[in-house]
């Protein structure tokens, strides 16, 4: 037997490991920095360790009080009924379970390009179909109403990410509800969130709960993560926040215990571990700034904990930096080839991503200034 056709299907393909990397170059790991991931530089918060470590022993037992306990928690943290708290595996999951309760055979989602892939994948998988949005480098990747509106055709979900991965670019709330205006009743606006902690905006949940001026609408949904701010990445943990009106669907869409025992116990911990969060978006507006400062390229302006640069050629540049020990991502994945997106690391990560790119960077152009003298015979 086989399964269903997955021609359509594509692997996700992450940011490269530091052993994957050292093994493949018969190198010591403790030689390279990893900024390909957009992960936490001081790791995960010290309480969530804490508490991984302190119930270790609760582990033979299915997540029920602990995984109500976080709902609550969060849901005290942005003013919204627990229900409206889909907890799961990952922002990835959340992404899943938002399909389950969305999409029927045939339905379409409406993407970002270059975008994040699992929003696409995800949408085959629940049998929709992926129709797609560019956002324009020429435009610095600016997130307008009129950019997604010009792509629209009656999708049941728009998938937007403020700030965006890989550009950091963000989306303004009046264009999120001008976009959420303007299309129809039953398509749903999903706002990702997964580096909000990062950038100085409000969270689109104001649309949702109708705060701030908004009036308060049943077709945006927001996606939160632990992954990257918090530094849980590694314990899959992310969640929707979605309108009361059907909340209760998740009921009958998630997977039961959506989330382990030690993903919740470490998520309590870290949501009330507000100086580790805090100290991690400080290093990110930090380093941001530094890489944008020094860098000999053209960098983006970012939100995010990430900044993307134009290096014209990404792949033999990535390679470049890999061979100086610093692993950065290669965005021809994204569908830019002309560009790599550095992770914002502690202070001394960033100086070593800086230097080694404009190493690399002034490399290639001796190369290509001792080509282009080679006279011709
Ligand atoms: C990292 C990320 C997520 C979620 O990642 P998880 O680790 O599954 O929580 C979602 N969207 C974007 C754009 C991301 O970069």
């Amino acid at each position: 037997m086989q399964p269903r056709d997955l021609s359509d299907h594509v692997a996700y393909e992450a940011g490269r490991g530091i052993e994957e990397v050292a093994r493949e170059l018969g190198r010591d790991p403790s030689e390279f920095v990893k900024l390909a991931s957009n992960e936490n530089p001081h790791g995960p918060s010290p309480a969530a360790s804490v508490a991984i470590r302190e119930h270790a022993s609760s582990m033979s037992s299915y997540p029920k009080a602990a995984h109500a306990d976080l709902v609550e928690a969060i849901a005290d943290r942005w003013g919204v009924n627990d229900e409206q708290i889909w907890l799961a595996n990952g922002g990835d999951g959340a992404i899943d379970y938002l399909h389950r309760a969305t999409l029927e055979p045939d339905d379409d989602v409406l993407v970002p390009t270059p975008g994040f892939a699992y929003y696409g994948m995800s949408a085959r998988f629940h049998h929709g179909g992926v129709h797609e949005y560019a956002l324009e480098r020429t435009d610095d990747f600016a997130q307008t109403a009129e950019t997604v509106l010009e792509r629209y055709d009656g999708e049941r979900v728009i998938w937007l990410t403020s700030p965006h991965n890989p550009s950091g670019s963000t989306m303004p709330l009046e264009e999120i509800e001008r976009l959420a205006e303007e299309t129809d009743e039953e398509t749903l606006i999903v706002v990702d969130e997964a580096y909000g902690e990062f950038a100085e905006r409000d969270s689109a949940i104001a649309l949702l709960e109708g705060r701030d001026g908004y009036d308060a609408r049943d077709d945006v949904a927001v996606l939160r993560t632990f992954s990257k701010a918090y530094g849980l990445a590694g314990v899959r943990l992310g969640y929707a926040v979605v309108p009361d009106e059907w909340a209760s669907a998740y009921t009958r869409v998630n997977t039961p215990f959506a989330a382990s025992e030690l993903a919740c116990r470490a998520g309590l911990a870290a949501i009330d571990d507000t100086e580790h969060v805090d100290r991690t978006v400080e290093t990110a507006r930090t380093s941001r700034a530094e890489i944008r400062d020094r860098i000999d390229a053209h960098v983006w302006p970012s939100e995010g904990n990430f900044v993307l640069v134009d290096v014209d050629d990404a792949s033999s540049v990535a390679e470049k930096l890999q061979d100086r020990g610093v692993i950065v991502r290669d965005c021809t994945s994204f569908g830019l080839p002309g560009c790599i997106r550095i992770t914002c690391g502690t202070d001394e990560e960033t100086d070593r991503a800086i230097g080694a790119v404009n190493a690399v960077l002034a490399d290639l152009e001796v190369d290509t200034h001792t080509e282009a003298e080679v006279p011709d015979t």
